[in-house]
């Protein structure tokens, strides 16, 4: 039977590679940091990683979690409800409830996991979920997986999303989901109209704050910090994988009743492995770390915006971001691989990211920036994106 199959498989790689889609991993043999070893070498300066504020090597979360490893052991080897919860994990739901300003924490595995978890328990087919067409590959799993018809609005179009309130009145609950920040753009959920919108149709919120939480807003607590609406929206789910260390662990944080359901019947939630005490320990500490100060934020916002004024100044034609993520537009997928292949001679490692991944004819780099860069990485990158960009004719000589 394989041979066959093997036939077939080669020949989908094949056309993966043909049509210059196939992905290789590049091999880091340092922590993840600002800077970073690759395994042929080079020291490059990281510019595409989700550590936004710099904690992937923090000395205090690896202190956090060598001590947990000492005073909880390595593994859980058990779910949550049979032996899988230990006092750790109790702390890391309670701080992130806090952080939040919401009822309730229940931890998963991973934000993959919180987002396929959360719509089959809550909603069955007499339901409706109002979908923003951007939003992340496991919102649109998790939705697949429950029995409630789908509406889906262009990316944060709010006349689209009326019509989608209006045309799914019948429906029992309504939900409306949406990224906090769409991670190809860099743009933010307009909240206060879906909000708006959710109350006049009386419609539940759930937002994603993988990309935004840690990072927008004054003191980093999400979109519902940006817009004012602390413990408005019912749930939110995020991740510990980006912004929060980095390692990994999602959760859903949110109304007390909708939390306390997910206990029970969230599938991921159940039949699935608990966080090793040395990330939940990490985690505590984290949270302790972004209720003491909001240095980091506030050195991330200012080298987001010093960046972005800085390559448009340079000539780049950037989209407007509301967060750590900065499209450098360059249209042309061709193009756009070459230039991040250059840039990574110069020592920026940066990601060209073209269809299927952003619309046709709209390929471009992705810059994340980090509160561990420095004004010099930062004056190294935009100087490395000036000449690369003058070679290729993206700006003027
Ligand atoms: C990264 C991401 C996820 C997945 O997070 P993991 O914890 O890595 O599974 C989910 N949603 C959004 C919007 C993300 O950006």
């Amino acid at each position: 039977m394989f041979d066959r199959m093997k036939t077939n498989l080669q020949a989908e790689i094949q056309q993966i590679k043909n049509a210059g889609l196939f992905k290789e991993e590049r091999i880091l043999v340092s922590p993840q940091s600002a800077e970073i070893t690759l395994k042929n070498g080079s020291k490059v300066l990281n510019f595409c990683a989700n550590n936004y504020l710099g904690l992937s090597d923090h000395p205090r979360l690896i202190e956090a979690a060598r001590k947990a490893l000492k005073s909880h052991g390595f593994g859980m080897s058990s779910v949550r409800f049979i032996c899988g919860t230990t006092d750790l994990h109790k702390i890391l739901e309670q701080k992130i409830s806090e952080y939040f300003g919401t009822d309730d924490t229940i931890l998963y595995a991973s934000a993959f996991d919180a987002n396929g978890g959360v719509f089959e328990p809550l909603l069955s087919p007499k339901d409706a979920i109002i979908s923003d067409s951007l939003n992340h590959a496991s919102i649109i799993d998790g939705v697949r997986l429950c029995k409630a018809e789908l509406y889906r609005y262009a990316n944060a179009n709010m006349e689209q999303l009326e019509e989608r309130l209006i045309m799914s009145q019948e429906a029992n609950y309504r939900m409306i989901v949406t990224d906090g920040v769409f991670s190809m753009d860099g743009n933010v959920a307009p909240m206060d109209e879906i909000v708006r919108l959710a109350d006049k149709y009386d419609a539940l919120v759930m937002v994603d704050e993988c990309h935004s939480a840690g990072v927008v807003g004054p003191t980093g607590r999400g979109v519902t910090e940006l817009f004012d609406l602390r413990g408005k929206v019912e749930i939110i789910t995020g991740t510990l994988g980006k912004a929060f260390g980095g390692a990994i662990g999602g959760f859903t944080t949110g109304k007390k009743e909708i939390i306390e359901l997910l206990r029970q019947r969230s599938r991921p939630y159940l039949f699935s492995n608990s966080l090793p005490p040395a990330v939940v320990s990490a985690g505590i500490e984290m949270f302790d770390m972004m209720n003491e100060t909001h240095e980091l934020q506030d050195r991330l916002h200012y080298n987001t915006k010093h960046f972005v004024s800085q390559m448009q100044a340079a000539g780049f034609d950037l989209k407007p971001t509301k967060s750590a993520i900065c499209a450098v537009m360059l249209y042309d997928a061709v193009l756009a691989k070459n230039f991040a292949d250059m840039l990574l001679n110069e020592g920026i490692y940066v990601v060209g990211f073209s269809f299927p991944v952003v619309p046709r004819g709209e390929a471009r780099i992705r810059v994340q920036l980090s509160a561990a860069h420095t004004d010099a990485h930062l004056e190294k990158a935009i100087a490395a994106f000036t000449r690369v960009g003058k070679k290729l004719g993206v700006i003027g000589v």
